[in-house]
């Protein structure tokens, strides 16, 4: 039986970054993924700034944004209505996440990690991994880095995520058209899903057009699709598309189990209100394998999961205020009065395009909202009077 230190289960953002990190701290490392790279990922492939500072820290160099759409224009759209469209606003840059995942794992390999890639998994227990070829590893730490519908995370707690709080999302790649890039329109529409929301992203050569949100709440998801590419011009019928779930607010408060930790989308770590999921995952990787590392350092593998926690501390907080503020987003209630300050307010515009560039943190955001928050009612009174 092949020994390490750690397994990582799962080569996208969260076990690339996971695994490269622990690889740097000098640690063995196996990475594993039933999928070969390249291998693609049902995304909208927006690669924030906070994405690109964290692949900056974690990974040792800069993003090459030469194979990514980069733009600071954007337009908003609520009912097919265009609410408002931004020029100069923070950059947002748009990546296949074959290429990105790919990059990813790459990256991870080089560092030292050994590769387990292509490699289904059948049996999994608390410190071994057993391969269908009968191949068994084991590790004093494992890291469960595998997506939305987890083993490891059913290993531990019987089911992979909560049904009525996860979200869920449709998308299309629609071919390279004869306009650049540049010129075609990049656009987010509140409204395409209730809790949720309608994108189109802008590729090198295609563009992804997509809608997601709380699957509960959206028990036709498939119909919202087909009105969607209606408002966009497309002919839903002609149209092949496919689904995906995401966790969408409701992260797992212990990511693990005692030597088992949980990164990314196993832990539920997506931003509830913009679908922002690729920082956290790299973001959660290097800090479970720092707690893992440290642990190890120490001879106490048993603390992993605390220290793992501990370092969790900020990214959950900030997902818990946005958990909170979706309901202004999001709900019947809320919605419409939202929509009215932001096709008035070009500060409330400019507060969002932060968030969703990933230069604003929702501490920040809580504390503006806090101070308008008694105009923002004042206004709704008056417009419903
Ligand atoms: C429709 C949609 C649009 C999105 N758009 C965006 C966006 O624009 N920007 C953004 O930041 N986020 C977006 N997200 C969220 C983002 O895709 C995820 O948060 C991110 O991919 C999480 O990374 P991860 O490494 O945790 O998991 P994943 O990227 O899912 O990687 C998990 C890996 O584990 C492997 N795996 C799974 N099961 C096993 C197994 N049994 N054994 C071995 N390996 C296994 C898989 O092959 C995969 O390689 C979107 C999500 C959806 C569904």
């Amino acid at each position: 039986m092949r020994q390490f230190d750690i397994i990582v289960i799962g080569a996208g953002p969260a076990g690339s970054a996971a695994a490269t990190w622990a690889a740097k701290l000098g640690h063995s490392v196996a990475l594993i993924d039933k999928a070969t790279f390249p291998r693609n990922k049902l995304c909208g492939g927006l690669f924030t700034e906070r994405s690109r500072a964290y692949y900056t820290e974690i990974f040792g160099q800069d993003f090459d944004l030469s194979r990514a759409v980069t733009r600071r224009d954007i337009s908003f759209f609520y009912g097919g209505q265009e609410l408002s469209k931004l020029q100069g606003v923070p950059p947002l840059h748009l990546v296949m996440r074959l290429d990105l995942d790919d990059t990813l794992y790459r990256h991870a390999i080089f560092a030292g990690a050994v590769d387990f890639t292509g490699r289904p998994i059948s049996q999994l227990s608390n410190n071994t991994v057993t391969f269908r070829d009968g191949e068994t590893l084991s590790a004093k730490i494992i890291v469960g880095a595998d997506g939305v519908n987890s083993i490891v995370a059913r290993h531990l707690f019987g089911t992979a995520f909560d049904p009525t709080t996860i979200g869920f999302g449709l998308e299309i790649e629609v071919p390279e058209t004869t306009l650049p890039p540049q010129a075609l329109p990049l656009r987010i529409d509140f409204a395409a899903a209730d809790w949720g929301y309608g994108w189109s992203f802008p590729k090198q050569h295609s563009t992804t057009v997509g809608i997601g949100g709380v699957h509960a709440r959206n028990s036709d998801m498939k119909s919202h699709f087909s009105t969607y590419l209606k408002t966009l011009g497309m002919k839903p019928s002609e149209i092949k598309f496919k689904g995906h779930y995401l966790p969408f607010g409701d992260f797992r408060r212990t990511p693990g189990q005692g030597h088992i930790l949980l990164a990314g989308d196993a832990a539920g770590l997506v931003d509830p209100i913009t679908g922002e999921g690729i920082a956290f995952a790299m973001k959660s990787g290097q800090i479970a394998a720092q707690a893992a590392s440290e642990a190890l350092k120490d001879g106490t593998e048993n603390t992993a999961l605390k220290r793992y926690q501990t370092g969790l501390k900020d990214m959950h907080r900030n997902l818990r205020i946005a958990r909170a503020l979706r309901r202004i987003v999001f709900s019947a209630r809320w919605q419409q009065a939202f929509i009215q300050t932001f096709r008035r307010s070009g500060t409330v515009r400019m507060m969002y395009m932060r968030l969703l560039a990933g230069e604003m943190e929702y501490p920040e955001l809580a504390r503006s909202v806090l101070t308008r928050l008694p105009r923002y009612i004042l206004n709704g009174f008056r417009r419903s009077s």
